[in-house]
């Protein structure tokens, strides 16, 4: 999937270690908290929102970033 390009550039201007932390605290039905990948970055009701896999099963997981 494509990122939405104003919700990309939003995460995009936050610290990367910021951006870092919120990629690593995840939660996944599965393996509970674990690290987001290959995500892309949406709105959802004004929140940026990032949507990927988990890095330990593949699952898919999604962080609301508020
Ligand atoms: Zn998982």
């Amino acid at each position: 999937m494509k990122s939405n390009e104003l919700a990309l550039k939003r995460w995009q201007t936050m610290p990367s270690h910021i951006r870092k932390k919120l990629e690593d605290n995840v939660y996944c039905s599965t393996c509970g908290v674990t690290t987001i990948v290959d995500y892309y970055v949406d709105f959802a009701d004004y929140a940026i929102v990032l949507k990927g896999n988990c890095k330990s099963c593949n699952h898919r997981v999604a962080r609301v970033i508020d």
